[in-house]
């Protein structure tokens, strides 16, 4: 069998290894597959490569440009994916797993390529949260932006998702429009050496936007500044090394750290055996154990159930456990592959027995387990071990040593109180499930285990068929956790992109913050000498255009026959004395939906054209109740633009309900889908 010399890629060349490199063995055969590393790497000429070409490529890219990119990679990722399946076998996974970390990994990049269009504009800067009024008259405000980092983004990735791991941080990264340099665990290297070498081929990515190091990072860290971030995924003793590093102490780079967890899964109160929740607990905590042989993060180690349930617990989950076929990971019939490594099954083992040294060892004898197609010496294989702690308050090392691998503890607890208080002794984790049907028990443990916990998974009879599970990780949510978790955050849709950005505080005029923001803001200039905004395209268009209709006066006539028409009689609309006696009236009042609807028939151009959809209105507010007898007019003005595809983009109009005295009586943001222009064939 060759060897293969897993790669790094600095400043646009593939280099090989050195005499320093370190050897990489099958977790299925223990054979020498490959060797990484190399003490001879140009640190400098890396970075200067990321920060001089790829960080400006990116940064000249909008975030709809980027977005693009990254939904071209995955598709690009997709039709390449079964050459990754075909090497990760030597990782110990099965295809399930693959599924897990290669088709995960793909589906990141779509989750962000999505996201970046729907909820980012079609511009380099970040808009976050909404205009700050920090002047009586609204000529001095204040809004929030986000700008890209200038430096590079150094991602360490831990073994057991190579592609995943590595995909997850690169989407918020790339969309946020910052370089990446990505050295991933030396165990795995070699699969995500193939992804990154499939993803240069693919042509999509501008020079310098990725770079990889296989092995070690030599001083890399501290060559880092203020405008780099290290985004680390590993053990609690990595990241407490990787935290004394200068660039921490003396420039402030930004670290992120996603480090082990203690996970727990509370079975609820309520869930007792013969309940659909007991069955669905069960099946979860198997699942959690078994895939990626225990080796994910999120995994449940601690598993806590009544006292009076625990020996049906161990029973079922004994069974359950008893039935997963271990064995060769590329065999179709296997459930659970091996572990990493010889090393990884030493570690494991050695945990396990600190754990027995505090619970019972129930389940699964790892001199004593049969392994399916292959030689299960040779492999880095171990069973799924169960073990039970009948007092785990006295317990120190099950709520503190992190097995990674098929490992976890069935413990009981008395009372929620004493659930929550167990689950929170991990001291932080990424994860914690509760199986139950109770919205009470949901509560009171959302409220006491949420400042301990990242995420926190609840799971019954009405979601269980389309729930994700206990330890999937989604980039819709956020993923990271307290104390022993690391304290840090990633994914959770946009939030994770603002990691990599740099949010700074705008204050100014309203056109300065309309300039800066492309948004335009109350206040700014409006621009009023063009024809009907309703005849121009979307291209047209202009941030500030503004039309004032005429005036229409509400007559009670109108009051009465919206209300016959619509339905709608609410005593406000039609009782006078009753009106009166309501805080809000003065007496008898338009419905705030028939000055939407007067608004719309006083701002529309009815003819056919540009305009395509009415989408929506956001941020609806009636300010100043209308009257018969008062008369409305309406501002409208062009807010802000969104391209949405070759057709159309999205615009969004500020409208204004004027009273006769030009008060504020409504205003809203009205969306709108408007096409662009097409010259006639
Ligand atoms: P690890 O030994 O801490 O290694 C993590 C990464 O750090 C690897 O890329 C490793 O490279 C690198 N590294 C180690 N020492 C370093 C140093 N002095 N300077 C720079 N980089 C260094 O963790 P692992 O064994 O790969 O992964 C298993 C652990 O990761 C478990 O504890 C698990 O809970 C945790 N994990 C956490 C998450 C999460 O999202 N929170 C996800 C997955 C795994 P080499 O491989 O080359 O040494």
């Amino acid at each position: 069998m060759t060897v293969q010399n897993v790669e790094s890629y600095i400043a646009g060349q593939w280099i090989g290894c050195d005499s320093s490199a370190r050897d990489i063995h099958s977790a299925v055969t223990g054979e020498l597959i490959g060797r990484a590393g190399n003490t001879a790497l140009d640190i400098g000429a890396m970075l200067d490569f990321a920060r001089s070409k790829g960080g400006p490529a990116l940064r000249g890219m909008t975030f709809h440009d980027r977005a693009r990119m990254l939904k071209a990679l995955a598709a690009h990722l997709g039709q390449h994916k079964q050459a990754l399946y075909d090497i990760s076998f030597a990782t110990g996974a099965t295809q399930k797993d693959h599924l897990i970390d290669i088709d995960g990994g793909i589906g990141t990049l779509m989750v962000y390529a999505s996201k970046g269009r729907r909820e980012m504009p079609d511009d380099t800067i970040y808009l976050d949260g909404e205009v700050e009024r920090l002047s009586r008259h609204g000529t001095f405000l204040g809004q929030h932006i986000c700008t890209s980092l200038t430096g590079v983004a150094v991602h360490i990735n831990a073994f057991n998702f190579p592609v995943w791991g590595m995909l997850e941080k690169l989407a918020p990264t790339l969309l946020a429009g910052v370089p990446a340099i990505i050295k991933p665990a030396t165990a795995t290297c070699y699969v995500t050496e193939h992804c990154v070498r499939i993803m240069l081929a693919s042509g999509l990515l501008p020079e310098g936007a990725i770079q990889l190091i296989s092995g070690g990072l030599g001083d890399l860290l501290d060559h880092l500044g203020g405008q780099d971030i290290v985004s680390f995924t590993g053990s609690a003793a990595t990241a407490k090394t990787l935290r004394g590093a200068s660039c921490f102490q003396g420039n402030a780079t930004r670290f992120i750290a996603e480090q082990d967890s203690l996970n727990a899964s509370i079975l609820g109160p309520d869930a007792v055996a013969g309940t659909p929740e007991f069955d669905l607990f069960i099946k979860e905590a198997t699942h959690e154990m078994t895939a990626k042989a225990g080796q994910k993060c999120t995994a449940v180690r601690r598993i806590m159930a009544p006292a009076s349930q625990v020996e049906a617990v161990i029973d079922a989950l004994s069974r359950r456990l008893g039935s997963v076929i271990i064995g060769d990971p590329a065999a179709k019939e296997t459930q659970m592959g091996a572990l990493v490594s010889q090393a990884q099954r030493r570690d494991v083992l050695e945990k396990a027995a600190l754990i027995g040294q505090e619970a019972d060892h129930v389940f699964g004898n790892p001199d004593d387990f049969v392994v399916l197609g292959t030689d299960r010496d040779k492999g880095a294989f171990v069973p799924p071990m169960l073990f039970h702690c009948a007092s785990p308050d006295t317990a120190n090392l099950l709520h503190s040593v992190e097995a990674f691998g098929p490992v976890s503890t069935v413990m009981p607890y008395r009372d929620l109180e004493h659930a929550v208080h167990m689950a929170n002794r991990g001291g932080g984790s990424l994860v914690a499930s509760v199986i139950t049907n109770d919205p009470d028990v949901a509560r009171t443990v959302a409220l006491g285990a949420g400042p301990f916990h990242g995420r926190l998974y609840f799971n019954n009879q009405t979601s269980m068929k389309e729930s994700t599970g206990h330890g999937s990780p989604l980039p819709h949510m956020v993923h990271g956790g307290p104390g022993r978790a690391g304290g840090g955050e990633e994914m959770g849709g946009i939030r994770g992109v603002m990691h990599y950005m740099q949010r700074t505080a705008i204050q100014g005029s309203p056109d300065i913050l309309t300039a800066i923001g492309r948004k335009w803001v109350p206040g700014a200039t409006e621009i009023t000498d063009h024809a009907h905004p309703f005849t121009r395209t979307f291209d047209a268009l202009e941030i500030g255009e503004t039309l004032y209709t005429a005036e229409r006066e509400i007559t009670l006539d109108d009051i009465e026959t919206f209300a016959h028409f619509t339905g709608d009689t609410f005593y406000a609309h039609m009782d006078d004395a009753a009106a009166k006696r309501n805080p809000f009236f003065p007496g008898r009042v338009a419905h705030g939906y028939l000055l939407l609807s007067f608004a719309a028939g006083l701002f529309v151009q009815p003819d056919e054209g540009p305009v395509l959809a009415n989408t929506g209105l956001d941020n609806l507010r009636f300010l100043k109740p209308i009257q018969a007898g008062d008369s409305i007019r309406v501002r409208l003005t062009v807010m802000q633009k969104s391209p949405r595809n070759q057709d159309y983009g999205e615009v969004r109009w500020k409208v204004t309900l004027l009273n006769r005295d030009s008060d504020l009586a409504a205003e809203y943001e009205l969306l709108t889908m408007n096409a662009y222009h097409r010259d006639e064939p």
